[in-house]
């Protein structure tokens, strides 16, 4: 495994592996790797014939400073899990070498990115698009492993791709999750163990959510989220919505789409975790 730190030596590697007619895959991270980060490098690597995976807290995606400032950092811990997965490549650069001079570059993909995060998160998307579309170009990979845990991101960076990176293929995979079924999150490194157990209640909630759905109206099965989330001390929601999953678009009824997804941000002390739940697919 080689660990790579500026895009003038990933670019001299990869040329190597494009010369022997390797496919390329790539799975971005912002490092603090966990099990749902190797369920994406675990594909990567069965997939393709090099794999990279670039660990970069990327500062343009965050909109508040003090989460940009705490977000866990542990690239010798990252190393080991990549090494004991065979990744060929680790991208680890610095914030100057991914940004020599600040990206102006605007993206917009109304009315997926106006949404949910888009309305909580100004800019964030923006961010999220201008490293993944550098990581793109760097490495210019035929796969890129993204997960479903960030669903909204996962859209926004499938219409990416199909406009500005056609040949690519964007593989989603699924989220993974605790024993208890809180959603693999850097950011739970953050919680208390006492919010943790409180955090629990918000996959549960989502599951109990869809046990409802043959019985009760949307409205309803949504107000049993927002009132359980409400009525549970320690958690504070964000957003609920109940969207199509493919144009992130509210729906009103069961029968609105033949795929709907349930979207939720929620605080548990000043950690922001989301989550969401396939209803119907
Ligand atoms: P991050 O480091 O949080 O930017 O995440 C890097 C990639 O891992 C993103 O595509 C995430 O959606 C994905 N990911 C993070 N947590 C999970 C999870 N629990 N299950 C599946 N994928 C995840």
């Amino acid at each position: 495994m080689k660990v790579i730190n500026t895009v003038d030596e990933l670019t001299a590697a990869l040329a190597i592996a494009k010369e022997n007619g390797c496919t390329i895959g790539l799975v971005p991270t912002m490092g603090a790797l966990h099990s749902g980060h190797e369920s994406l490098i675990k594909k990567c690597v069965q997939e393709n014939g090099i794999s990279v995976v670039s660990v970069f807290v990327n500062p343009t995606q965050f909109n508040n400073i003090d989460d940009l400032n705490s977000y866990p950092r542990d690239l010798e811990k990252d190393k080991q899990l990549l090494l004991a997965n065979n990744v060929d490549l680790v991208f680890a650069p610095s914030v100057e070498e991914m940004y020599p001079k600040p990206d102006q570059r605007v993206f917009s993909y109304t009315p997926l990115d106006t949404v949910m995060e888009g309305v909580y998160r100004p800019g964030h998307f923006n961010g999220v698009c201008q490293v993944v579309s550098k990581l793109f170009n760097y490495v210019r990979p035929d796969k890129a492993y993204f997960g479903e845990k960030d669903f909204q991101q996962l859209a926004i960076i499938r219409r990416m791709a199909s406009e500005l990176f056609p040949t690519l293929e964007i593989v989603g995979c699924p989220i993974m999750r605790e024993n208890g079924g809180l959603a693999l999150s850097s950011r739970n490194q953050l919680l208390t163990p006492e919010q943790r157990s409180i955090a629990l209640n918000i996959s549960r909630i989502l599951s109990e959510s869809a046990k409802l759905i043959d019985r009760y109206s949307l409205e309803e099965v949504a107000l049993f989220v927002t009132d359980s989330i409400s009525n549970t001390e320690g958690l504070e929601i964000e957003y609920f919505e109940i969207v199509d999953g493919h144009n992130l678009q509210r729906v009103n009824n069961w029968s609105d789409s033949s795929y709907i997804v349930g979207c939720i941000t929620v605080y548990c002390g000043k950690v922001r975790l989301i989550d969401n739940i396939t209803y119907k697919k």
